[in-house]
């Protein structure tokens, strides 16, 4: 089997409410660009990346760089296109749009290997489809407590049975406030997480940390820059939630230096972030290698699958970049739970009628 084709098409999909958390103040929409990579066998692999920036970057990556590449090889062979795709890119950098754009052609990949051999990427993955709790992540730093507290109790009314709200205001004695404001709302036994997106100090880490312990907060999500893994690790000396994080990482090197150095508790790969389903499943190994229980950032119905396939994994974060309205079968919530499908490859299929209005390029 050879590809033949690799088209790239992008839309920018509205969200319904204005978004916030500590990096970026106001969010209203977000780009989607898909991946269909075409074969002589007549079978099509899908592949996509979501991106708060414009997308054209990642579009013209893929199809000035990668594709190129890709054309006319054997798709089953997949770390060994991985590779290729890495090095032809390297000049442009290691991380950020090449991982982007070599993440949605590597999900391509593995969804064409799951149509061609009739078994969902779980499956393919050693894997099968099962029940994995979820949280529902709210990107709300910037509504009010009220509005807060609202959405936290709307999250449980639909079926949640964990939620997980943003901190990093520059006082982060609001945070707390707005900590134990939602504590009060959900009760005790719910999960409660909370999201920092990397805008504190250490210092202000480990104050705001300390303060939120009493509030039996689940985990600290990215409490400071991404680059400072020692830090990292002083703050997860210093307070007793245990430490998240990993959608700023890019490469599984990355995650090696935090597992050696101790400073994460709950690895959190993206799927997309970190250069697709072949590199998660090798950070998905590294966090059982240092006994991690690894979680997943944004892309539900892809980690779906991933973690499915790992053992003992912890929640998938169902997050708000929503694209259900574009799907012909979006996931349902059942008991706190996302599920597989079990389908071949990783069964996500877009209504592209519903899309067409939303192109862009
Ligand atoms: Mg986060």
């Amino acid at each position: 089997m050879k590809i033949t084709g690799i088209e790239t098409v992008q839309y920018r999909i509205p969200l319904p409410k204005t978004l916030s958390d500590s990096t970026y103040t106001s969010i209203s929409s977000f780009d989607l660009l898909l991946v269909s990579l075409h074969t002589d066998a007549g079978i099509s692999g899908l592949g996509y990346t979501k991106s708060i920036a414009d997308a054209a970057a990642i579009k013209a990556m893929i199809d000035r760089v990668l594709a190129p590449l890709l054309l006319h090889q054997d798709p089953l062979a997949i770390d060994s296109l991985w590779s290729q795709m890495y090095w032809r890119a390297h000049s442009l950098g290691r991380s950020g749009v090449t991982t982007l754009a070599r993440a949605a052609c590597d999900l391509a990949l593995w969804d064409l290997k799951g149509k061609q051999t009739g078994l969902s990427l779980c499956r393919l993955l050693g894997g099968e489809p099962k029940p994995i709790m979820t949280y529902a992540g709210g990107i709300d730093l910037y509504f009010s407590t009220e509005e807060l507290v609202e959405e936290m109790q709307q999250f449980l009314a639909r079926g949640f049975r964990a939620v997980k709200m943003k901190v990093g205001r520059s006082d982060w004695r609001e945070d707390i406030r707005r900590v134990a404001a939602v504590r009060k709302a959900i009760g005790d036994d719910v999960p409660l997480l909370t999201d920092a997106n990397l805008q504190w100090s250490v210092a202000h880490a480990i104050q705001a940390g300390k303060a939120m312990e009493e509030y039996g907060v689940y985990w600290l999500e990215e409490p400071t820059h991404p680059d400072d893994v020692a830090g990292h690790r002083l703050i997860a000396d210093a307070i007793r939630i245990p430490l998240a994080l990993g959608e700023s990482l890019y490469s599984k090197w990355e995650f090696q230096r935090y597992l050696e150095a101790r400073a994460v508790h709950f690895p959190e790969p993206d799927v997309i972030h970190i250069g697709g389903v072949t590199e998660w499943m090798k950070v998905a190994t590294l966090a059982q290698a240092y006994n991690r229980p690894v979680t997943s950032h944004g892309y539900d119905e892809i980690h779906v699958h991933l973690l499915a396939a790992v053992p003992s994994p912890s929640f998938v974060e169902y997050h708000l970049f929503r694209i259900d309205d574009y799907l012909c079968e979006p996931l349902p919530l059942v008991e706190g739970c996302l599920q597989a499908p079990d389908r071949p490859g990783h069964g996500v299929v877009f209504d592209l009628e519903k899309l067409k209005p939303l192109r862009i390029a």
